[in-house]
């Protein structure tokens, strides 16, 4: 089964592709994980991404799809793959046709899962940060006492991107990207929406509903 997964920040994409790769023994294969992998190797492939990103400049295209490439290649991908922040534009999902052309592999489905401006608004800007690394929610996760992380009693925060006008920035943004790859993946018949405004279990239950019937 070889999949992609889509959805704006704050769909709960993180949680419902650790439960795929759980349910199904799927590899997740995420950009930002493979690039941090080959840079941390300091391969070939890391050294010149590490170029790009050290300069604060994207890595180019051609470069990801050998990585991209590479990765698909590997054994624990022979029966299947997640893809998670690939592709993110047209030009990257014709790359990535190609790619799977060329090793006799064919796109199952793409889930998309979403969720609406207001709700995913209220699920980010109610998330606060700790300098330990936990994170909490005003409503869904609230710490034990008002602004204060119940691990190390620090001080929370709320990160500048968590705030609503940025929220509002970041969804204008992912719309603007994402939505000519959504109508892509509908023309070919491969775009499956799930609402991600469910309970967690409920998602993954559809999503494997969505799965099983393929
Ligand atoms: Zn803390």
């Amino acid at each position: 089964m070889n999949i992609i997964l889509l959805g704006p920040p704050g769909a709960g994409k993180g949680t419902q592709a650790k439960k795929i790769e759980e349910y199904y023994s799927l590899p997740h294969i995420s950009t930002g994980d493979i690039l941090r992998e080959n840079i941390n190797n300091n391969t070939s492939l890391g050294v010149k991404a590490k170029s790009y990103m050290s300069r604060g400049e994207l890595v180019p295209d051609e470069l990801l799809i050998t990585i991209i490439k590479d990765r698909l290649s590997k054994n624990d991908c022979s029966k299947g793959f997640m893809l998670d922040g690939y592709p993110r534009t047209i030009p990257q999902a014709d790359a990535l046709q190609m790619i799977l052309t060329e090793s006799n592999k064919k796109l199952d489905a793409v889930l998309n899962i979403a969720v609406d401006d207001e709700e995913l608004i209220e699920r980010l800007s109610g998330r606060r940060m700790c300098k330990c690394g936990a994170s909490y929610h005003v409503n869904f996760n609230p710490p034990l006492k008002d602004g204060v992380c119940n691990v190390c009693k620090g001080q929370l925060y709320q990160r500048d991107d968590d705030k609503p006008e940025a929220i509002k920035n970041r969804l204008i943004v992912y719309k603007k990207q994402t939505q000519p790859l959504i109508d892509y993946y509908n023309r070919k018949k491969l775009l499956r929406t799930i609402d991600g405004s469910k309970e967690i279990s409920q998602i993954f239950e559809d999503i494997k509903s969505v799965l099983e019937a393929l």
